[in-house]
């Protein structure tokens, strides 16, 4: 069953939500405070955050964009007040998932939550096993032969793209979409330095890859 963090100072509305939420079978943590949600939010074992805007100590916002740099992915849906209209627009180009406007009904928040869970669950693996290579994208870990090995946001994000695609050719074009964002303008050549350094943490030996195949033309293809 989904675990989720409900982040909330106003401890009716925390205490409500939470009994709400177990109710329809969620376990629920409740954190009060900002730094406690980003102290909290950091642990892999929670599948999503819900997270007020207004918090002491450190506004959602703030929690949003520190679990988002840390590589945190878990999925976040923000709780907004009525009137912070141009909070919200703020809210998702920090990287959150989805927001709800206070006040909401149990039922359009159960929805929203439902929504969430379902978009990462078939996206997004947690973490994904093909020859020696073990990766967990929610950690931000990448081990091969048990070692861990460094690698950087962008590169999982690289990763996830071709393992969410398996057995597809991407060219750069969709990567750029996908993991860099559309608008984005960077060269190909970026691209392609990107794609080397992840065959060199993943391929043994890295010249001859057999989980990360060029397929000549037209870009490369993941078969792991
Ligand atoms: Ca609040």
């Amino acid at each position: 069953m989904a675990r989720i963090l409900v982040v909330e100072d106003e401890p009716a509305l925390s205490i409500c939500l939470a009994n709400d939420l177990k109710l329809e079978g969620y376990e629920v943590e409740v954190a009060g405070d900002g730094e406690t949600a980003i102290e909290k939010g950091r642990q892999p074992k929670f599948d999503l955050i819900l997270l007020d805007v207004m918090l002491p100590r450190k506004d959602g916002f703030e929690v949003c964009r520190e679990l988002r740099r840390a590589g945190v992915r878990t999925p976040i849906i923000l709780l907004t007040a009525r009137t912070q209209e141009a909070e919200k627009v703020l809210g998702l180009e920090l990287g959150a998932d989805d927001y709800v406007t206070k006040p909401f009904s149990p039922r359009e928040l159960r929805a929203r939550i439902k929504a969430a869970l379902r978009r990462t669950a078939a996206v997004v693996p947690r973490t994904y096993q093909f020859g020696d290579v073990e990766v967990d994208f929610q950690r931000c870990q990448l081990r091969r032969r048990g070692k861990a090995v460094e690698v950087t946001p962008l590169e999982l994000k690289l990763l996830e793209a071709f393992v969410c695609s398996r057995g597809r050719t991407l060219t750069r074009a969709q990567l750029l979409d996908q993991v860099w964002g559309p608008g984005t303008f960077i060269t190909d050549r970026v691209v392609d330095n990107h794609i080397t350094r992840l065959r060199q943490k993943i391929e043994a030996p890295p010249g001859e890859p057999r989980y990360l195949v060029s397929v000549r033309g037209i870009g490369d293809r993941f078969d792991g």
